[in-house]
């Protein structure tokens, strides 16, 4: 890492922390009792029982700001149930699988924000929502609901092309962060072992499909791990040719963001290296390339981050569905015909009543839309004929990591790229994270991997994948996922 990014660096931290601190009232535990345990009983009993399904962004905006209106009146439940016991923190995803963060460093607990608070937690999947009984059916029994608010969130989607299903990996988890690792040690290997130039080329091409926010940052991501560890390690690979390819759909990259960042992004990938393909499909892979409508691509590795889809509790609701299975909602984020329902996050289909323009599917939107309506169901149990104003929602602004001091920003009309961009997105999510442990943590994490490297172990999540000439460079787990929907996990608990 250079001298100024070094800088750069301490410069973003500083500002994270600043940042932080003002904002800490509003995410930080506050001070007086811990929480306090409530039974199935309570809450079954309670005068306003709120449901929230799903513990990630939209739910816990939602649960804090029913907390922070609802503290001091009597008679209100607020239950989240969620599979997992943690809040992933996405945005800070790259700096795991670039190798430069511990993944657990991007996961805070949910019983950390829950300290002197007032909500609870059940630790269970959801199965089934029956809209006309008002009840929600999950692996740890059915609860009952006066509101509720279905944060579910989504999946990534892979069509059903030839090929496409078995061999995209896909990058959403910490544990896909690390597979992406594990991933680009078994592909330089490969080559390494390879003979036949062509065959070594093809495991050192990596194709990524999807050119919005999450297939940029990928392959950006990829780039860095291999040139700025990876490869490092391996100098007898040094003069190989590395391929990098984004293939993305629409006209220009981040189509959702203005054409000068577009252009911004597009610039600074080609300036890296990055092969840039827009205006193109991809149709199908094969163990030994990636079909596009502009021809083929010889390549080993395809990542697949082109469009999400609903779960499958959602999917399956019996009401109005856009393409993706995300639920059309009415203006105030309601259902049309459940008004006591609410739906938010990545599996909402709305409408910002400011400009009648899509609310993207980001974090920032989800906790804009949980914060709204935790004010709109405090308010009618507050005041039960209460109606709020149509949600309205601005993007506050885009910033992309795209590589080893450099990214792009796009803030408050103006956009700008380089080692401003890359400072400000590490002071900007690591004053968003919403724990002290977790920012000091990635601090270090970020300070150190700057002085000692990157971490280039391989860390096996799954049996191993044996990778030899012309061997599936898919792990089998990853494979497995692919078909489904969703996977099982996270045992039923009592409310806590
Ligand atoms: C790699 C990556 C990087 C990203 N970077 C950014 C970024 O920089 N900025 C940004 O704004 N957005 C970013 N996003 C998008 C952002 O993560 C999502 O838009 C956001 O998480 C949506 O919030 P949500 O509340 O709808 O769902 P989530 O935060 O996904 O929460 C859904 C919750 O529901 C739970 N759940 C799902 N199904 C069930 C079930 N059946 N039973 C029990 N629990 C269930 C899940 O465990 C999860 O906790 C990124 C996404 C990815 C994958």
């Amino acid at each position: 890492m250079s001298l100024p990014t070094r800088i750069a660096l301490g410069v973003a931290l500083a500002g994270g922390a600043g940042a932080a601190l003002t904002r800490r009232r509003a995410t930080q535990p506050r001070s007086g009792p811990g929480h306090r345990t409530e039974t199935e009983a309570d809450y079954r009993t309670a005068d306003h029982r709120v449901l929230i399904l799903g513990g990630g962004f939209g739910g816990i905006a939602t649960a804090l700001e029913l907390d922070r209106r609802l503290r001091d009146v009597p008679g209100t439940s607020v239950l989240i149930v969620d599979r997992d016991a943690d809040l992933l923190y996405t945005p800070l995803l790259w700096t795991v699988a670039d190798g430069r963060a511990n993944p657990s460093h991007v996961v805070v607990p949910i019983r950390a924000l829950q300290r002197g608070r007032s909500f609870h937690v059940l630790h269970a999947d959801v199965t089934g929502i029956d809209l006309d009984a008002r009840e929600v059916r999950t692996s740890a029994g059915s609860r009952p609901y006066d509101h509720l608010v279905i944060a579910l969130g989504s999946l990534t989607a892979i069509p059903d092309l030839p090929g496409l299903r078995d061999r995209a990996l896909r990058f959403a988890t910490p544990s896909d962060a690390l597979e992406l690792r594990n991933h680009l040690i078994q592909a330089v290997e490969a080559a390494h072992g390879a003979t036949d130039p062509a065959e070594r080329d093809a495991y050192l091409t990596f194709v990524v499909g999807g050119g919005g926010d999450t297939g940029i940052e990928l392959a950006a991501t990829i780039h860095e791990y291999l040139t700025q560890g990876l490869l490092e390690e391996y100098p007898w690979l040094a003069d190989a040719p590395l391929r990098i390819v984004v293939v993305g759909r629409a006209d220009r990259l981040v189509p959702m963001s203005s054409p000068r960042t577009s252009d911004s992004v597009r610039r600074v990938l080609e300036e890296e290296g990055i092969e840039v393909l827009t205006g193109a499909s991809i149709d199908g892979a094969t163990e030994t390339a990636v079909l596009t409508s502009k021809g083929e691509i010889p390549a080993r590795t395809l990542f697949w981050a082109a469009g999400i889809t609903a779960p499958e509790v959602v999917r399956s609701l019996p009401v109005e569905h856009a393409r993706n299975g995300a639920v059309m909602v009415d203006d105030r984020l309601l259902l049309h015909d459940h008004p006591e329902v609410a739906v938010i996050g990545d599996c909402a289909w709305a409408f910002s009543a400011d400009d009648g323009q899509p609310v993207p599917p980001t974090a920032q939107a989800a906790e804009h839309q949980g914060r709204y309506i935790g004010r709109a169901i405090a308010a009618r149990i507050v005041d039960p004929a209460s109606r709020p104003a149509p949600f309205r929602f601005k993007t506050k602004g885009r910033l992309a990591l795209l590589g080893s001091g450099t990214g792009v920003a796009e803030v408050g009309g103006l956009t700008f790229s380089g080692l401003p961009a890359w400072a400000l997105w590490h002071g900007y999510y690591l004053s968003r994270i919403p724990s002290w442990r977790n920012r000091l943590r990635l601090a270090t994490d970020w300070l150190l991997a700057a002085v000692t490297g990157r971490e280039t172990t391989q860390l096996r999540l799954n049996p191993p994948t044996a990778l030899g000439q012309g061997a599936d460079l898919a792990p089998a787990g990853k494979r497995d996922l692919a078909q489904g929907e969703t996977t099982t996990q996270g045992q039923a608990s009592a409310i806590g």
